[in-house]
This record gives C-alpha cells, sequence and structure tokens, in this order.
C-alpha cells in the first residue's frame, strides 16, 4: 500500500498560515486529479486558465491529457507566453504525461505546428509505446523518492529519447528508456501518479515549490 504522506512543513514561510499556493493547468486533461492530490498534501490549490490566475501561484502542475489540444489552448487564451516566461523565470512546475510533453525543449513525432513551452533539456517522443502497448503499468525504481518502487502508470504516455546536459533522469524502465526527468525547478514524468495514490512526486514537487516561495 502506498502511505498517503503529508507536507510536514505546509504553512512555513506563509504569513497567513496556508500551504504553498499550486496552479493546476485546467485547459485539458486530469487537472482535477492533481489538484485532490496537492490539496491532500496541504497545498493551497487553485486551477490556472488566465495570465492573472498563473501570476497567482508560487508553483504550477501541468496535467495528463493531450499535448496537441493543450498547446492549442494555451496559445489561444494567450498563456503560452506567459508560461514561458513564468518557467524561465524559475517557477516550479511539474507536468505529467502531456504536461511532460509540454516542458520537453525538442519534440519527436509531434502532430504539424505543435508547439512546446520548453524549459526541460530533453528530447521527448509521444506516443512511444505504439498502438499493442499503448496503456501498461509497472514498477519503477525512482531512487530519489526513495526505496520503496513507484507504481507507473503509462496511458499513450511519452518517452524522454535523450536527457541533455542540463536535465537529470530520475527513473528509467527495464530496456533503460527514460521516463522521469528533473532539472533545477522542473520535473516531468511520461506516467500518471495523479491516478494511483501515489503522492511522492507531487510532494517532492511541492519541496521545490516551497523553498522557491
Ligand atoms: N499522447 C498524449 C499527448 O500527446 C499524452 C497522453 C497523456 O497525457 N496521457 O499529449
Amino acid at each position: 500500500m502506498t502511505t498517503t504522506l503529508r507536507s510536514g512543513s505546509a504553512g512555513a514561510g506563509h504569513e497567513d498560515g496556508g500551504g504553498p499556493r499550486v496552479g493546476v493547468l485546467a485547459l485539458q486533461g486530469d487537472f482535477r486529479e492533481h489538484a485532490r492530490v496537492l490539496a491532500g498534501l496541504g497545498a493551497r490549490v487553485s486551477l490556472v486558465r488566465r495570465p492573472e490566475e498563473l501570476a497567482a501561484v508560487d508553483g504550477l502542475v501541468i496535467p495528463g491529457g493531450e499535448s496537441t489540444v493543450m498547446d492549442k489552448l494555451s496559445r489561444t487564451f494567450g498563456l503560452a507566453d506567459p508560461l514561458k516566461s513564468a518557467i524561465s523565470e524559475g517557477l516550479p512546475v511539474y507536468g505529467t504525461c502531456a504536461g511532460l510533453i509540454m516542458l520537453a525543449d525538442t519534440l519527436l513525432d509531434a502532430i504539424p505546428d505543435q508547439q512546446s513551452l520548453g524549459g526541460l533539456d530533453v528530447v521527448v517522443r509521444r506516443n512511444a509505446f505504439g498502438s499493442q502497448n499503448q496503456s501498461f503499468e509497472t514498477e519503477l525504481d525512482v531512487p530519489a523518492l526513495g526505496a520503496e518502487p513507484v507504481h507507473a502508470v503509462f496511458i499513450r504516455g511519452p518517452v524522454v529519447e535523450s536527457v541533455g546536459p542540463g536535465a537529470t533522469p530520475l527513473a528509467a524502465l527495464a530496456d533503460g528508456r527514460v521516463v522521469a526527468v528533473e532539472q533545477e525547478h522542473l520535473i516531468g514524468t511520461s506516467f500518471h501518479p495523479e491516478i494511483t495514490g501515489e503522492y511522492r512526486f507531487h510532494a517532492y514537487f511541492l519541496d521545490k515549490v516551497r523553498s522557491r516561495a
């Protein structure tokens, strides 16, 4: 069983005693699941659809869903440029699946005109597991999160094809393909901790948010 971790230092550093202010990009995808996990860890969670809402948070989660749609909507709603600026100014961001695709500097198998926000020095291939095996579950070693393996659910997930010098792998499949990375204030996973009761990635992310807030 996965233990639900409470964020021990929630509230530290905030005058009003609340936890860190974390937004979840809510243009499309499984943002509600992320909001639930973050709230369970003591964060003050808000949904982000507009630049003003982005400006009010200390960290952001980009959920799983469909990166092509998220890309289009973020540009249509005038959020893409504010998101890029926030990322380059050091806003902590955690992307799962489509969110990892959004954070990648370079995309493979993108649709024509698809753009990412960038930030992670990685090359990411969309839908990397092909039609035979688009969805699967496996146990992953993630040394940064402790000895207990992570139960990882992949749903038409991407893979990190190469990791540049700026980024660090956090986890790989048995065949060596990288499926989780980190780079200073950014984290990306090919899979979906938000749907399995796995709170450790979000707790790890909240530590980054707290140390910057
Ligand atoms: N295949 C999707 C994409 O390209 C990602 C799938 C997911 O987020 N579960 O965005």
